[in-house]
């Protein structure tokens, strides 16, 4: 692998490789360059925490005809197909190279561990939404006690944006959770739901289900079985399967870029 790297720099097929290199005695997200063959060697194979696309894209954000080649994970090439149907990236000037496989953690994640947890009919939060609970479980519940619940799980937000910032999809220039319109600023906690809803309807047919964010969050908020939602009822209503093909319009449904297929709704 490490060797097809340095071919692919060595021939300007790529010009620069994003992966990973241990900084001060953590795996850190690096940048491997055509100048430093030697350094290749350093690199590890295997997957982190930061979303190697996210960088991508901000790097091709400042030079939009870079070169890239990258580590890619099991929930790589979701947020690629993402992130090229949006035209953030241009597959043409990306080369994904397929590393070890996932940490554990985001292993963990990226299997169906969170449905079988479902399965096991045991809800352990007394007052919030379970972190690992399936879509299924948290329907157990009535509405309004859904309700109850996850306005618990929202007033924990502390608002440290962990959420959006490790969003490997999260790449718009002006954020709507920074706009007054939107988002009571400079208030903390942030006014519930509001935060949490304005970033689910953003993540509609958007989020990969890589569980980064869940990861990074300091208050244990349950945020993947939300956009898991959230992309159910996108599904369903509009049979858009995020990150699944590059054939899709950018899932919208603002004015004429509805290009979707809707599904008949059933009568009430
Ligand atoms: S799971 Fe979270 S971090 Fe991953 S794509 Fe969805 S919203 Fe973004
Ligand atoms: S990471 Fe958690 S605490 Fe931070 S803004 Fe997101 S939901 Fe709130």
């Amino acid at each position: 692998m490490k060797n097809k790297i340095k071919e692919w720099l060595k021939s300007g097929q790529i010009d620069i490789f994003l992966g990973y290199k241990t900084l001060q005695g953590h795996p850190l997200p690096h940048a491997f360059g055509k100048d430093n063959l030697e350094d290749i060697d350093t690199l590890i194979t295997g997957s982190n925490y930061y979303p190697l696309e996210k960088i991508a894209t901000k790097l091709v954000a400042e030079k939009p005809d870079i070169k890239i080649g990258m580590i890619t994970q099991d929930h790589s090439q979701r947020a690629l197909n993402v992130l090229y149907i949006w035209n953030q990236l241009d597959p043409e000037n990306i080369k994904p190279l397929k590393g070890d496989g996932c940490s554990s953690n985001l292993k963990e994640h990226a299997d169906d561990s969170h449905r079988e947890a479902g399965k096991s009919g045991q809800f352990k939060k007394q007052f919030g939404m379970n972190t690992h609970a399936s879509i299924e479980e948290a329907e157990i519940f009535a509405q309004q006690e859904r309700f109850q619940r996850w306005m618990y799980e929202f007033q924990k937000c502390i608002k440290c944006y962990g959420c959006r910032n490790i969003c490997p999809v999260c790449f718009c220039k002006q954020c709507s959770l920074e706009h007054s319109n939107l988002i009571g600023t400079g208030s903390l906690p942030p006014e519930a739901p509001i935060y949490h809803l304005v970033r689910a309807v953003h993540m509609a047919g958007r989020c990969i289900d890589c569980g980064l964010c869940e990861e990074a969050c300091p208050a244990d908020i349950p945020l993947r079985l939300l956009y898991r939602k959230v992309n159910a009822i996108v599904t369903e209503l509009f049979d858009y399967e995020t990150g699944s093909r590059l054939d899709q319009s950018p899932f919208s449904i603002i004015g004429e870029s509805i290009t979707l297929k809707l599904k008949p709704i059933a009568a009430a």
